[in-house]
């Protein structure tokens, strides 16, 4: 070899670089929640992404093995087994499934079918992360409308902010990361004013977690409404966020919009299986959802109690509205050994873990002192 084979990144005076969209020296980057790390002696908890604590159910675990023997064949590209089963315990036509490498995924796929270059996407904020990166990507313009003083979707000013530009309104509900669910009430008397063309998404990822008896039902809005589309996921209450699956329920001309706008064999043969026997263990799953909805009570009750004026919480994670004590709280919590989210000078977000962690967590924010 002679040196007079450089590499080209020797020379960057010559070297422009590559043409990149410019949007993405725009966009912020995913901030994934942090792994668990502690000091000495103490066991952390990663309370930062939302995700299950619990491990796979035995029976979830040898459906994954029994799939891992068939990974050198293409996945079925049509889901086909799981979207039946998925239709059969929905009771909706398989017809208005779609589905994706996590609900992440199918929003784009939604954003992608309905947006070209300029057209517009409105949702609230602070909301889900991925909005603005999914609507950047497509082209589209983020239409971000600030949510109410107990940190709430304001649709009416959702509304206002609909022109003819738009395209997608995406509603959160439960609102990751503040916790309020959107009421049915007022969602019914938004979709009533909201053009016909404009796609809403109820975005229900953490709906199994919902004890609020006046929450959205986004089946029941979907139903009679051609622009609504439902989307869920099986990475929160079912636990299997490692395997990436995620679905719409739309009505046929959008469900066969996103098939088409979807990663080819995206959903792998183990998501695939692992998601049908979740389903099949729904009552199994079900307890545990009723275990952390009642951990999720029992925190809010002592969080209360001492004094802290949270959000509603309706998810599995409670919201600190911290402002600039945010950073503060994430010091105190990282140092008892708790992996939480910060969202800049908003707050921090604290998922419901395990009992030890949870109870963790009100002594740290008794120790902080209530806000
Ligand atoms: C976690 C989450 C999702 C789902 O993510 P996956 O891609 O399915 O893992 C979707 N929407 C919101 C609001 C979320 O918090």
């Amino acid at each position: 070899m002679s040196d007079t084979a450089a590499h080209p990144s020797q020379h960057p005076d010559e070297n422009p670089g590559v043409r990149l969209r410019e949007v993405l020296a725009q966009m912020p980057d995913y901030k994934p929640g942090k792994p668990a790390a502690a000091p000495a002696g103490v066991t952390a908890y990663k309370l930062s992404s939302n995700e299950n604590p619990y491990g796979p159910l035995p029976s979830v675990l040898s459906a994954i093995d029994d799939a891992a023997a068939s990974v050198n064949r293409y996945p079925d590209m049509a889901v086909t087994a799981l979207t039946q089963r998925l239709a059969k315990a929905l009771d909706v036509p398989a017809e208005c499934l779609a589905t994706g490498t996590g609900s992440v995924a199918v929003l784009a796929q939604i954003v992608n079918a309905a947006c070209d270059a300029g057209d517009e996407v409105v949702f609230a904020w602070r909301s889900f992360e991925a909005y603005p990166i999914v609507t950047q990507l497509a082209g589209a313009k983020p239409v971000m409308v600030g949510l109410d003083e107990r940190a709430r979707h304001r649709l009416d000013a959702m509304f206002a902010a609909i022109t003819d530009r738009t395209r997608v309104v995406l509603v959160c509900t439960p609102n990751n990361p503040t916790g309020p669910c959107v009421h049915q009430a007022e969602l019914e008397a938004f979709l009533d004013k909201v053009p016909s063309d404009v796609i809403v998404v109820v975005d229900e990822a953490y709906v199994e977690f919902v004890r609020d008896p006046e929450a959205v039902r986004g089946l029941d809005v979907w139903r009679d409404r051609p622009n609504v589309v439902v989307l869920r996921t099986f990475s929160k209450a079912y636990g299997l966020a490692g395997l990436r699956v995620g679905y719409a329920v739309a009505h046929p001309p959008v469900a066969a919009a996103l098939r088409k706008t979807a990663t080819p064999f995206g959903v792998n043969s183990i998501a695939q299986a692992a998601a049908i026997a979740s389903l099949d263990a729904f009552d199994e799953l079900t307890e545990r959802v009723e275990t952390l909805v009642a951990e999720r009570d029992r925190v809010v009750r002592a969080l209360t109690d001492q004094g802290w004026k949270l959000p509603q919480s309706d998810a599995n994670f409670v919201w600190f509205p911290l402002g600039a004590d945010s950073t503060a709280f994430l010091q105190a919590c990282e140092e008892a050994g708790l992996m939480v989210r910060q969202y800049g000078d908003d707050g921090v977000r604290v998922t419901i873990g395990e009992p030890e962690a949870n109870s963790r967590l009100v002594e740290v924010a008794g120790r902080f002192g209530a806000r």
